[in-house]
């Protein structure tokens, strides 16, 4: 029999996941149904969405916004209902009629929506990892509560998992393999890091990806993010993962079992694969994507990291080993960061700086609610920020 046609939500919608995933799922209507589309204010992205895919609903994080989309959509006589604001997010990521979730929206802003997803058990393609790096074992046990099917987004943990013959059980492996591309600024002189502007910053080689990663993964903050990721995602100490260059992102991570077998997911760098594998798992369906040809490829680089150039990894690495509330803080203190080096405040080479002053200054005791999460992210934020004011005001 065929399976029933999934009813998808978009946490994102409007963001770079957001439109791809969108792409997938309109390459098979017959498979999945969009549930509901979400953005933070884009009123116009979203009303041409919902154009084109007749959501149920479309929700605004905005509330102004979502009263502005809500008059659009009455005056066009649209039936998709359009609800606002942070109720609204939960109401559809929840929802009883909604199957999968795709967790797309950037930063911490995609914690409770992705954890109301959780809670009532969906299928929760994972891309927003910035919520499971904040939440940790609070996000893992609620996966176990509810039953939740967590399938992996970010491409290297989806190359994890494919390689994984059991998902997410590490039984017999010696270590897995993270690789990164090292960003745009991978041959940049060191001593002229610091005068990088955002553009650049954000012109990744391989990715095309929203700007707060594109600046992350410059910094090479994605790959630290991402190994507290694989670390709750796949039950692995900090010291059998290793993170190793690969300037291509033709190989998008690889695990290497006791025996010496390593297996390794390839792919043309396009989000578009893990996403129609998290969608389609376990079968698979067409995701648009070219096949890769080898011999224009000619070889695959891999190169040792080079810690200097890429102080957050350090920060990250450091934080995982000593646990409790610190990656909380970590992600706080780096969203706050990035967003002020964006706004051109600060320039590329205080992101760490003010990570670490600000990790230097937190506490480490482990949260036990959500609750505590969210006001050590509130804290953080509010230390980070005060410590850019004033060295704003000291220049
Ligand atoms: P993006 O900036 O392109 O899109 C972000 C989306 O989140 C937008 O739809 C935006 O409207 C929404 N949003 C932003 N702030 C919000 C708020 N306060 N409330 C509600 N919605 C809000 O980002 P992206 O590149 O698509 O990345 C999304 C997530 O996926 C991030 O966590 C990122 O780390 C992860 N990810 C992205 C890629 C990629 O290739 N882009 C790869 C791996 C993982
Ligand atoms: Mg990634």
């Amino acid at each position: 029999m065929p399976e029933s046609r999934k009813n998808v939500t978009i946490l994102g919608s409007t963001g770079s996941i957001g439109r791809n995933t969108l792409e997938v799922i309109g390459r098979h209507n017959d498979l999945y149904g969009v549930f509901a589309l979400t953005a933070d204010t884009n009123i116009q992205q979203l009303l041409e969405q919902c154009h084109q895919f007749e959501p149920r609903f479309a929700v605004l994080q905005n509330t102004d916004a979502a009263l502005q989309l809500a008059e659009l959509m009455a005056e066009q006589g649209a039936k998709t209902t359009v609800l606002g604001g942070l109720e609204g997010l939960l109401e559809v990521a929840s929802h009883s009629e909604c199957d999968y979730v795709m967790a797309a929206i950037v930063g911490a802003a995609g914690l409770k929506p992705t954890l109301a997803a959780v809670e009532s058990g969906k299928r929760v393609l994972l891309a927003n990892k910035e919520a499971l790096v904040m939440s940790g074992a609070l996000f893992m046990d609620a996966v176990k509560k509810s039953g939740a099917e967590v399938l992996p987004i970010d491409s290297e943990h989806n190359a994890i998992f494919q390689c994984l013959p059991d998902g997410f059980k590490t039984k017999d492996i010696r270590r897995i393999l993270l690789t990164g591309s090292g960003g745009p600024l991978l041959r940049e002189p060191l001593d002229q890091l610091k005068y990088v502007l955002p553009d650049r910053a954000c012109a990744h080689p391989n990715w095309k990806m929203g700007r707060k990663i594109s600046v992350d993964s410059a910094t090479m903050m994605n790959k630290g993010l991402e190994l507290i990721e694989a670390n709750w995602l796949f039950d692995v100490k900090m010291d059998r993962i290793e993170v190793i260059i690969h300037p291509q992102s033709i190989v998008h991570s690889m695990v290497e079992y006791q025996d010496g077998s390593i297996l390794a997911q390839l792919g043309s760098p396009d989000m578009r694969t893990p996403i129609a594998h998290g969608l389609a798992w376990p079968n698979r369906i067409d995701s648009g994507v070219a096949s890769l040809d080898f011999s224009a490829l000619g070889q695959l680089l891999f190169e040792s990291v080079d810690m200097e150039r890429y102080p957050c990894l350090r920060l990250a690495m450091e934080v995982l080993a000593a646990g409790g509330s610190l990656p909380t803080v970590l992600n706080a203190a780096n969203e706050v960061a990035v967003q002020a080096y964006l706004d051109e405040l600060i320039c590329f080479t205080d992101i760490p700086v003010i990570i670490e002053s600000v990790l230097e200054r937190s506490d480490t005791p482990a949260a036990h609610s959500i609750e505590e999460i969210l006001e050590i992210d509130r804290i953080t934020r509010r230390s980070a920020q005060g410590m850019i004011e004033t060295a704003h005001r000291s220049q």
